[in-house]
């Protein structure tokens, strides 16, 4: 298989596979690897300019919150947001779907509708779950179809004037389905419901552009696009979050506190209670910076060819089905091998070093739906190569074999 892109050259990068030369990292899905120049990041700040942001007027101080603020410019065209009072760091996807939850969701009372999907993450289920019996409204699902994507032929149902907001996934974690955005924010917006998109597992694998998408929220993680655990971002529009109650009080969100009652900092800070994840916020940059060197459309070309070449490898192997096939899919591949339990299959293959995942990946509704209670799941990155593919096909025959 040839390919333009210099693999070998990305693989450099990263000493996880200079450290561990066997392995073979299939669960880019869950969290990705991290390239020397995010970890140089992260240490150049503990090193040579490690101070608190936003308050100190030292020359260190100053250089830590532009290094912050940077990355908040960064992520602002990264993501072709308008304006950089939308960008709200958060510790994760999880965090900036509970941040939208509970600020904006507070307002929400008895036959109001938040409709999200049969295929959401738990992140994307549980805040909504959790706002929805505090505040009276209801949760209502759009279901999904055998070949895994959205079944939305009955959407007028689904969409009406009780709809308040639609909290859709982007990519599935599971299926690899990528959810027609546009068109779910143009049927909500009609009925005059807001959009929130999971987007973590988008953004670190295509060209993500929130002002062409039209959503109203938007939320992803540092730590699957390469860059530090513990970062996230919120995309929202700013006139939301001007009217939205703080989620989270104490320092850096306030102007003025008195004993009784406070005000609170200009947007996005009203948000950013505390002292922030300064070191993963500034890695975050320096991942952006890496992704934008490589090339997210090529990345995505990559991941193309990446994924259609394991499926057709896999769909080879006796007993082993494949969940999902929509047209529009990122690189990950679900699956389950006939009479072998997934656990097993993963523990097998760890044995020569590959990794992959093996549970119900945080969707049990969607494990529900397929009548399983977990599926093996391989996805790819951009470090990942077509021998390791070849490792992963050997390694599942070599199952089979076992089994048989
Ligand atoms: N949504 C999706 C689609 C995910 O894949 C994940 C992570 N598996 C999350 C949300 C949660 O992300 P985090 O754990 O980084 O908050």
């Amino acid at each position: 298989m040839q390919y333009s892109l210099n693999v070998e050259n990305i693989r450099a990068d990263f000493p996880i596979f200079q450290n561990n030369p066997d392995l073979i990292f299939l669960d880019n899905a869950s969290t990705t690897q991290k390239p020397q120049k995010v970890l140089d990041t992260l240490t150049d700040y503990y090193e040579n300019y490690n101070s608190n942001i936003h308050r100190g007027i030292y020359t260190i101080a100053e250089k830590a919150t532009a290094a912050y603020e940077d990355t908040r410019d960064k992520t602002t065209s990264f993501i072709g947001a308008e304006d950089r009072r939308s960008i709200v760091f958060t510790r994760g996807t999880t965090e900036s779907i509970n941040l939208v939850a509970y600020s904006w969701g507070q307002n929400l009372k008895p036959g109001d509708e938040v409709l999200i999907t049969e295929m959401e993450h738990h992140s994307n289920i549980i805040p909504w779950q959790l706002i929805c019996e505090k505040t009276g409204a209801s949760l209502k699902y759009i279901p999904i179809c055998e070949d895994g994507t959205l079944d939305l032929s009955n959407s007028d149902t689904y969409f009406t004037e009780k709809t308040r907001i639609v909290c859709v996934i982007h990519q599935s974690n599971v299926f690899g389905t990528v959810n027609p955005i546009t068109d779910i924010v143009k049927q909500a917006h009609d009925v005059g419901a807001l959009v929130l998109v999971d987007g973590a597992q988008s953004v670190p694998h295509h060209r993500v552009n929130v002002s062409q998408l039209g959503c109203d929220f938007f939320a992803f993680s540092g730590h699957k696009m390469m860059g530090p655990t513990g970062v996230g971002v919120l995309y929202a529009k700013p006139e939301l979050l001007e009217e939205m109650n703080p989620f989270l009080g104490g320092g850096e969100m306030i102007r003025e506190v008195s004993m009784e009652k406070s005000t609170w900092n200009d947007i996005p800070w009203k948000f950013e209670a505390g002292t922030p994840n300064i070191a993963q916020v500034i890695g975050l940059g320096a991942a952006i910076d890496y992704l934008n060197k490589i090339g997210i459309q090529s990345i995505s070309d990559y991941e193309k060819e990446l994924h259609n070449y394991g499926k057709e490898k896999l769909q080879n192997i006796p007993g082993l089905s494949i969940y999902g096939d929509a047209k529009k899919k990122g690189a990950v591949i679900s699956f389950n091998i006939e009479n072998i339990h997934p656990h097993d299959v993963a523990h097998i293959l760890d044995t020569s070093g590959i990794a992959i995942r093996a549970g119900h990946h945080c969707a049990q509704p969607i494990m529900r739906k397929l009548g399983v209670t977990a599926t093996n799941r391989a996805s790819f990155y951009i470090y990942n190569t077509f021998a390791e593919i070849d490792n992963l096909i050997e390694g599942l025959t070599k199952t089979v074999d076992l089994f048989s």
